[in-house]
């Protein structure tokens, strides 16, 4: 078989885990990977992810080109593009799982600072203001959060961005965000989660 067809077998399996997941309702959220040097592979605009199949992928030069004639990349490809052009990025998710999408819809960011798991691999969480998707200025915006080392990005009244070193390790950081909001939201109904310190924070080694 070759690199492109284990390629896009391999996202369309993505996009089914993702989707039973429920972090991919409807026909929203768009998901890629890098192909090579030179080009990535997105999925087409408007196709539930549940259904998508291998050929309908979309070929997309990291200039912004579509490579297969006739097929539609998401319309926010550019979104994908500016997370490409971090070093050590292979793998991009843009998804409305549902409680992320809360915190966005809230327009609060989510910290994660409150739980030790959740700060070591995640960082701290990007926050973009409210922008068209697909906009040139959406595109804009997160390429200089992605500059400040964001690797998790909330996209206000939208939903996440989640940059991953390859499509495993974007899952894993999407599940894990998205289980840790939800975990927040829970906690409020409990009097509220606790802030760890300063020094706490600086003493994590992972676990
Ligand atoms: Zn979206």
């Amino acid at each position: 078989m070759s690199c492109e067809r284990k390629a896009r077998k391999t996202l369309v399996q993505y996009c089914r885990r993702l989707y039973g997941k429920g972090y991919l309702p409807g026909v929203d959220g768009n998901i890629s990977m890098r192909l090579d040097e030179k080009s990535i592979l997105i999925t087409p605009s408007g196709v539930s992810k549940e259904l998508v199949k291998p050929s309908e992928l979309v070929r997309v030069s990291l200039s912004g080109q579509t490579m297969d004639n006739g097929k539609k990349p998401s319309i926010e490809t550019n979104m994908h593009l500016a997370a490409f052009n971090h070093s050590g990025t292979n793998a991009v998710f843009h998804l409305h799982s549902p409680n992320a999408c809360a915190f966005a819809m809230a327009r609060k960011n989510i910290d994660t600072r409150y739980a030790p798991f959740a700060y070591y691999h995640l960082g701290e969480v990007g926050y973009a203001p409210y922008l068209p998707a697909g906009s040139e200025k959406l595109h804009k915006e997160v390429t200089q959060i992605i500059k400040d080392k964001h690797i998790v990005i909330l996209l206000e009244s939208h939903g996440v961005l989640v940059l991953g070193a390859d499509l495993q390790d974007a899952f894993v950081k999407a599940d894990l965000l998205e289980s840790y909001a939800g975990m927040l939201i829970k906690a409020d109904s409990l009097g509220g989660a606790h802030m760890l310190s300063d020094k706490e924070l600086a003493e994590l080694h992972g676990g």
